[in-house]
């Protein structure tokens, strides 16, 4: 079994190594508030950036703070975020979300990882996500092509989440944390596609254990 030291300098020559194939963003996901990031957020599930960013513009015009998704009836909601699919499940979770952010925290999106899984519909990921983009706060964001990665590269055994998280972390400094999380979802979906990873046009073919596979 591979030793926890020769992991940590394989994560960290994969991140050298993918860092320059993929360019900065902080998030593709496009927003001027943390509110408008937690609500983006959770408009990105099972959904495209891009296509959230279609959608938001306009959101955020209309719905300016958290009072504003809970004053309109939840079919005006549900159609102003239809586009994003799911849109049923998605317009709950916002209002619940907008709910919870009034009654604890006054409207405001709390900064600490803590306050943020108090609020329903908020998992360590989306609390990541934003702890990242809006406070500058490390953290490892295990999305499907984080998850997928980093059990392709042997860098967790782990199938739950938070476990990944914590394994990942494990292994780089802090000040990694979230660009590895970032190259690693560039990568998958460029590359190493769930369905049909390209291992022959990987630049992290020789660390990985599944490359023959
Ligand atoms: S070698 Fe294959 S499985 Fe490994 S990271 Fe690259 S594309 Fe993914």
């Amino acid at each position: 079994m591979e030793s926890l030291k020769k992991k940590k300098a394989r994560a960290r020559k994969i991140l050298e190594i993918l860092d320059p194939l993929y360019t900065k963003e902080k998030t593709a996901l496009q927003y001027r508030t943390p509110f408008q990031l937690l609500i983006a957020t959770i408009l990105s599930a099972q959904c495209t950036d891009k296509q959230v960013n279609r959608v938001t513009p306009v959101l955020f015009e209309k719905y300016r703070g958290p009072e504003d998704y809970l004053k309109v009836p939840t079919a005006r909601l549900e159609e102003d975020i239809r586009p994003t699919g799911f849109y049923k499940n998605k317009a709950r979770s916002i209002r619940r979300c907008s709910q919870a952010l009034l009654e604890l925290y006054d409207g405001r999106v709390p900064g600490t990882m803590e306050e943020l899984l108090k609020l329903p519909g908020v998992g360590r990921k989306t609390a990541n996500c934003v702890l990242g983009a809006a406070f500058g706060v490390p953290g490892v964001v295990v999305d499907t092509h984080v998850k997928r990665l980093a059990l392709r590269l042997g860098l967790t055994q782990k199938k739950d989440p938070d476990k990944i998280e914590m394994d990942l972390q494990a292994l780089l400094p802090e000040e990694n944390w979230r660009r590895f999380s970032d190259v690693l979802i560039y990568h998958g979906r460029a590359v190493c596609k769930a369905r049909k990873p390209e291992h022959d046009r990987c630049a992290v073919m020789e660390l990985c254990p599944s490359s023959a596979l």
